[in-house]
């Protein structure tokens, strides 16, 4: 062997024990991450508290799966690599861009507004759906009454206006800080925080969100997804809007 090649060798040798030798560096998010794991930076999947089967038969462990672990793991992934070259979106609160999303340069607007609009809208979508969750009661039963004709209107409206939204897209109910709800949809991964409002709840009418176990009946799955509403959560959240506290 050449003493050229010799050293060529030496020199990748030593660049394979400098990598080696390098610290792991371990996020937070090793325990739960999904098998792709996403790349690292400010932006974090919320694991889910609960398991993936519990809204069986409502939901699918596998939709629950797919959806935590790829769609809104992508999203996260997605807005971490943007973040690498603007790095304000990794230290300004969520609330904050979504509510200026037109202030961003033309260059992220797009990205941004979807991928992180999808991140807002799943993190909600998991914080108010939990097992055995109850009925609502107190000052949200008291707001569904007032704003919303009721528990069966409201659910009814809700349900009619996700089935209306042509394609992908969200039904929200918003609050105020007075405490006032109204139903909204929203196209893509668009949400009422892009308008400086606040979100209660919302569903995902993306077919991802239901398309293994119900392909086209929306209808049905926008019925049967009422099983899986965590009120407490929802309750939290209101008293956190009339606060000022909510964010996303
Ligand atoms: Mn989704």
């Amino acid at each position: 062997m050449s003493s050229i090649s010799r050293r060529h060798l030496l020199t990748a040798a030593a660049g394979v024990a400098a990598i080696a030798a390098a610290p792991r560096v371990v996020f937070a998010q090793a325990a739960t991450a999904p098998a792709a794991a996403p790349a690292a930076g400010p932006f974090v999947l919320p694991p889910l508290t609960y398991a993936t089967n519990v809204f069986e038969p409502h939901i699918d462990a596998k939709t629950m799966e797919i959806h935590h672990d790829k769609h809104h793991a992508a999203y996260v992934a997605n807005m971490n690599a943007i973040a690498q070259t603007n790095p304000q979106l990794g230290t300004t609160p969520i609330e904050d861009i979504l509510g200026n999303i037109n202030a961003l340069n033309d260059n992220i607007k797009f990205t941004v507004r979807n991928n992180l609009g999808g991140h807002a809208n799943h993190t909600m979508f998991w914080q108010i759906m939990g097992a055995n969750g109850g009925k609502p009661d107190g000052e949200v039963l008291a707001a569904i009454d007032k704003d919303l004709g009721g528990l069966e209107k409201f659910q009814n409206d809700f349900n009619a206006a996700g089935g209306r939204q042509f394609g992908s897209g969200w039904v929200f109910v918003t609050v105020t800080k007075a405490g006032k709800l109204a139903i909204e949809t929203r196209p893509n991964q668009d949400s009422p925080i892009m308008d400086g409002k606040r979100v209660l709840m919302g569903n995902d009418v993306w077919e991802h969100a239901y398309y293994l176990n119900y392909q086209n009946r929306r209808a049905d799955y926008l019925k049967a997804w009422w099983n899986t509403v965590n009120w407490a959560k929802v309750s939290e959240r209101y008293a956190a809007a009339k606060a000022g506290t909510l964010t996303i």
